[in-house]
């Protein structure tokens, strides 16, 4: 009864093949792959270049409805299916997966490898370290923080003169300009290398960014799930003379150089999205960027590890990309691009890539064709959308899922298919989501032990007859890949069919009228209200030069609608937008509906409680 395996142990089970073995059998040359350790290692970017010429495979993404608290299984899919198409359909084909944050992986929701046997292996180093991508994301972001409120200091406590003489140093006598700043005084219109010829007001524009520190966007950042740090002021030490502030620690997967890591297409291209971010705005309505603050550099440095996608496998011996991680709401929660891209061409022309878009379709797939898309070039072939028969139950009426006993709750384990049926609005309404984007939609019906045949097949009919191209029940939680072979012959049915994508809206729409095409052809909602602060910021950004970046709604993932209680497909409701930010340098502004924790806290009792090493086998224990 897998119910009482912890997923550690099924991962443990199968000793994984040794990470130089498989980085071959997939046609890395040894001299692209950076081991680290065993089981993982890193791909060099120069793979891209090497394989310039060769044809990409078929592009997948797997997405779902909308789900319960628990999630309905589409890391968990994305596994099995690559299991089945690499194991025993004998296809090329490569998961591109997120890393998760370890702040879920001790707190509540646990670790993202997959479960049961469609897991990606060894889990514990897959949930956890990895290769220090997450860790080297909060050192940037960190040093951004210490740059911006360092600065303001300076600026406020230190005359123009003296601010030059520091930010200018003599050296040998001679004062030299860095290239960073020539840069900036080229953006100030100032076309001078001789640090002497600067006239006083030139010293002036040059050395005071004058940020307003009411307008600091840039949070601080740390992988833990920590309430505490929602809200504390800083500076609070005599050293600082009172220039204290109230901030935040965000979640580090919410840092916006996760999200420039997953949307990057190269270094270059990483260097550039990492000096346009823009942190704050200026006393005068100038944006402050990563650029002005002389860090962006840097920032490079820190991420030039980062950026290189991590090889590891599954517990079949499949190939898998993990990287980045970018969180769903206030980014667009889809793994990187440049794993996609290299997987693409690993797999050769008749191969598949399956790549997984964070929450539901309403969200991580939309997201994925507006943004990840538009910025990759690549079009996808498939999309596979997860169902369960618990979270269309959900949709039906009945009672939300909260933990993990409910399976052994009568509504999980009597078939009820008169609340199935009416639950299945919600996958009707998704698989028409998945259908705007004009590419064919594969449901895989995601089954558990308590679901009965009769429901997996209600499910199945109800999902054709909303148009999806087809519609299977597969087990590959319980069966590994062998469960979910008719998953795969239909996704490769479906990959054959004639596909037309195209984006939801063209970005040079105004801001307000995309987010409405989202509102309305997504959510179903009649339309968007802006409160105040949004509509001021509407103005700013469309100012600012912003207003024809991409849409990326941070919403719950829990219901359609912007209310997490209203299950089904809500409808006659107006989704109020509370604010908007912008992630300059990911490339999106991000509306936000409600309010959105982008720092978790920890329940009573964490996950942390059954995780534990077993100093003799140096075994990790109670991870799932
Ligand atoms: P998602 O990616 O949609 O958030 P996951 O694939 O991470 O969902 O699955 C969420 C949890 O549910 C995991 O702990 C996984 O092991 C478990 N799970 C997934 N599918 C099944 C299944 N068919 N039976 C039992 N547990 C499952």
């Amino acid at each position: 009864d897998l119910g009482f395996l912890w997923d550690i142990v099924i991962s443990r089970s199968c000793p994984p093949k040794p990470i130089d073995q498989l980085a071959r059998e997939v046609g890395l040359l040894s001299d692209e792959v950076e081991m680290y350790g065993k089981t993982k290692a890193k791909v060099q970017l120069s793979v891209i270049k090497r394989l310039e010429g060769h044809s990409d495979g078929k592009y997948v993404v797997v997405t779902g409805i909308t789900p319960t608290p628990l999630g309905e299984g589409k890391s968990t899919t994305t596994v099995g299916l690559v299991q089945a198409m690499g194991a025993h359909l004998n296809l090329n084909a490569f998961a591109c997966v997120r890393q998760p944050s370890q702040g879920p992986t001790f707190g509540i929701k646990g670790g993202a490898a997959g479960g049961g046997y469609s897991q990606v292996i060894p889990m514990e180093e897959f949930n956890l370290h990895l290769t220090g991508d997450i860790h080297a994301i909060t050192a940037a972001n960190n040093l951004v923080a210490a740059a911006i409120d360092a600065r303001v200091f300076h600026e406020a406590t230190q005359s123009d003169k003296a601010l030059f003489s520091r930010l200018v140093p003599l050296s040998g006598g001679q004062r030299k300009f860095s290239p960073i700043q020539l840069n900036r005084l080229k953006r100030l219109g100032i076309e001078k290398v001789d640090p002497n010829t600067l006239t006083e007001e030139e010293v002036t524009r040059f050395v005071r960014l004058d940020i307003d520190p009411e307008s600091i966007t840039w949070q601080r950042v740390m992988d833990t799930n920590d309430r505490f740090l929602r809200k504390l002021t800083i500076g609070q030490s005599s050293t600082e003379k009172g220039f204290t502030r109230t901030t935040q620690f965000d979640i580090s997967v919410a840092s916006e150089i996760m999200a420039v890591l997953a949307l990057t297409s190269s270094l270059e291209d990483m260097r550039s999205r990492l000096a346009r971010m823009v942190v704050a705005t200026s006393r005068s309505g100038k944006p402050i960027t990563t650029e002005d603050l002389g860090v962006s550099g840097a920032l490079t440095v820190l991420m030039r590890d980062a950026i290189k996608p991590n090889l590891m496998q599954t517990l079949e011996g499949t190939p898998v990309f993990v990287h980045a991680g970018p969180f769903a709401n206030i980014a667009h929660g889809n793994s990187s691009i440049l794993a996609d891209k290299i997987a693409l061409k690993l797999v050769g022309p008749d191969g598949f890539v399956v790549t997984e878009a964070g929450f539901g379709a309403d969200i991580g797939m939309e997201k994925f064709f507006n943004i990840k898309c538009r910025y990759s070039g690549l079009r996808p072939h498939v999309v596979v959308l997860v169902a369960t028969v618990r979270a269309l139950k959900m949709h039906g009426g009945g009672p939300t899922v909260r933990n993990r006993t409910w399976v052994r709750s009568p509504l999980g384990v009597c078939g009820n298919l008169e609340l199935l049926e009416k639950g299945c609005c919600n996958l009707r309404k998704q698989v028409q989501n998945a259908m705007a984007f004009g590419v064919p939609v594969v449901v895989a019906v995601n089954a558990f032990k308590t679901d009965t045949d009769a429901e997996l097949d209600l499910v199945c009919r109800l999902a054709k007859s909303a148009g999806a191209f087809d519609a299977v029940h597969c087990s590959h939680w319980a069966k590994g890949g062998a469960g979910a072979v008719a998953l795969g012959q239909a996704v490769q049915k479906a990959a054959e069919a004639p596909s037309d994508f195209k984006f939801l809206y063209d970005v040079e729409l105004p801001i307000v009228d995309k987010i409405r095409i989202i509102a309305q052809k997504i959510y179903g909602a009649d339309d968007v209200e802006l409160l105040p602060e949004a509509q001021h910021k509407v103005e700013l950004y469309t100012k600012q030069g912003f207003g024809n970046l991409p849409i990326c709604m941070a919403k719950t993932h829990l219901s359609l609608s912007h209310d997490s209680e209203k299950k089904g497909v809500p409808t006659g409701f107006i989704l109020p937008i509370r604010d908007i930010r912008a992630s300059v340098g990911a490339g999106f502004l991000y509306p936000l509906v409600g309010t959105m924790s982008t720092m978790p806290g920890l329940p009573t009792r964490p996950c942390f409680y059954d995780i534990d090493l077993d100093p003799e086998t140096e075994q990790v224990d109670g991870l799932f």
